[in-house]
């Protein structure tokens, strides 16, 4: 296979360079793929489409050479997280319990980026159907951070930041039901957006909370994350949820931005002192270009870890109902009958943090203990979301930033299941509430390891989110 050098600069620059002949698709393909073989140090990929990603580059080819029109992002070399359908492709979500299982539709998200001319190279490692911080909970064994080796990239979408922090894939997708976009583009260095709820669809993303799962990009800079949302955001039929609203095609700003932030975030316990330095600095920087930064207080701040585990880890449980060792994947060889082949092949086929996950949301939905937990939660959750929209009545964006501290090493919380649910303290409030955020990096700490800052703004106002965003990164 030939080894073509390409620089990337952006998605927009790459289609240029397709148009002006600097490149061809499949050249790319190629050499992206190549790449991913060679050098994935970080167990990122988990499989990589040759076959169809060189046959949709030669397509994209033959198209340019009869000089018919491509789309937006032609050319584009693109990973998916495993949680994500792509059709004659298999799809796993890093469990056991989806061993060999291929997938028998396209994800909408990804049907429009291949209808844009994207090239979809492989399926990339994660956390076991997306539960987790740091991607120790993989089948498939943990993705280490480019930036260090001894390092989590963050989870659960660790492989697919690995991926474009190595440059071995220009943008990819993710999913984010508590943080799992932004934590991990925090930890390697990139811009991370989880688009309101209902903005993408989720039809063809392996469900594991649907009232907070969302799709969304990684990519090197925020232009990258806007066009890749512009292609996959609106309305499917197939997702009920998908909303009808509008996307932007232009921006259009304003010149100056109300920002709040949490008093008591910025002093809280456990945040590393170069991440409350490097926040400061942020804060300073944005006043000093004229706009208006506010201390807010939030009343529900200790609410929201909690609240989210609870609910989430019901949904879960619902969800995860359906691998029973009869309709997906896996079936214990020592299945005989109905119950040993559900008991066998769950008990063979989930990992120690899904069963979990699985055991605590049936507590929390039982007789007895359903109106204790569930039913408080969703009130919980009521007033996280009202206490927010009111707060993003008087200001543009909450800021914070994305995690206490940078990427922590490899089995450093692994045996506390709780040390890793508080990873989730600034990023779950978006999925509690719906709203849009965004983490963009905002510098490396003494030790050179990246930090992210985030943006959390109002419900179907992406467009003002970017600007946000652009202004601080
Ligand atoms: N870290 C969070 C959890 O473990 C979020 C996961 C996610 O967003 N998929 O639940």
């Amino acid at each position: 296979m030939s080894q073509t050098a390409y620089t990337f600069q952006s998605l927009a620059q790459t289609r240029e360079d397709l148009l002006s002949g600097k490149i061809s698709a499949s050249a790319l393909a190629e050499h992206y793929l190549s790449k991913a073989k060679s050098e994935d140090k970080y167990n990122a990929f988990l499989e990589l489409f040759d076959a169809s990603a060189l046959e949709t580059a030669a397509a994209i080819d033959k198209r340019i050479a009869a000089g018919e029109p491509v789309g937006k992002l032609a050319g584009c070399i693109i990973g998916i997280k495993d949680n994500i359908c792509y059709k004659g492709h298999k799809v796993g979500a890093a469990s056991k319990i989806l061993e060999g299982f291929e997938s028998m539709f396209t994800a909408t998200a990804v049907e429009r980026l291949l209808q844009e001319d994207a090239i979809i190279i492989g399926r990339l490692n994660c956390d076991e159907f997306a539960m987790g911080s740091s991607n120790e909970n993989s089948a498939y064994g943990p993705v280490k951070n480019p930036i260090n080796p001894s390092l989590v990239p963050g989870g659960s979408s660790g492989g697919s930041a690995s991926a474009v922090a190595s440059g071995l894939c220009m943008a990819s997708l993710g999913s984010d039901t508590g943080g799992s976009i932004r934590q991990p583009a925090s930890f390697t260095g990139l811009v991370g957006l989880k688009p309101t709820y209902g903005r993408i669809s989720r039809y063809g993303l392996i469900a594991f909370a649907s009232s907070f799962d969302q799709i969304g990009p990684f990519t090197k800079t925020v232009a990258d994350a806007e066009l890749m949302y512009q292609v996959m955001a609106g309305r499917d039929q197939m997702d009920s949820t998908s909303a009808r609203r509008p996307v932007h095609e232009q921006r259009t700003s304003k010149k100056t931005y109300r920002f709040a932030y949490y008093k008591e975030v910025i002093e809280s316990e456990g945040m590393h002192p170069d991440t409350r330095k490097l926040f400061d600095e942020k804060v300073a920087g944005l006043k000093a270009e004229g706009h208006e930064v506010i201390e807010a207080s939030f009343p529900y701040l200790d609410q929201l870890v909690p609240c989210y585990n609870v609910l989430a880890m019901a949904e879960a449980s619902s969800n995860l109902g359906r691998y029973d060792g009869v309709h997906y994947g896996k079936r214990s060889e020592k299945a005989e009958d109905i119950p040993s082949t559900y008991f066998n092949s769950r008990s063979e086929g989930f990992g120690p943090e899904v069963k979990r996950r699985i055991m605590l949301g049936t507590f929390v939905l039982s007789t007895g203990y359903y109106d204790a937990y569930y039913s408080k939660g969703q009130k919980v959750r009521r007033l996280i979301k009202d206490a927010t929209d009111k707060l993003l009545t008087e200001v543009d964006f909450i800021l914070s930033p994305t995690t206490p501290h940078p990427a922590f090493k490899i089995g450093e919380k692994a045996d506390d299941p709780i040390a890793l649910y508080l990873e989730d303290i600034f990023t779950v409030q978006a999925n509690l509430t719906g709203h849009p955020a965004i983490s963009v990096p905002m510098g490396t700490t003494a030790d050179g390891l990246p930090l992210g800052i985030q943006l959390l703004g109002n419900a179907f106002d992406e467009e003002t989110l970017f600007n946000g965003a652009s202004l601080l990164h």
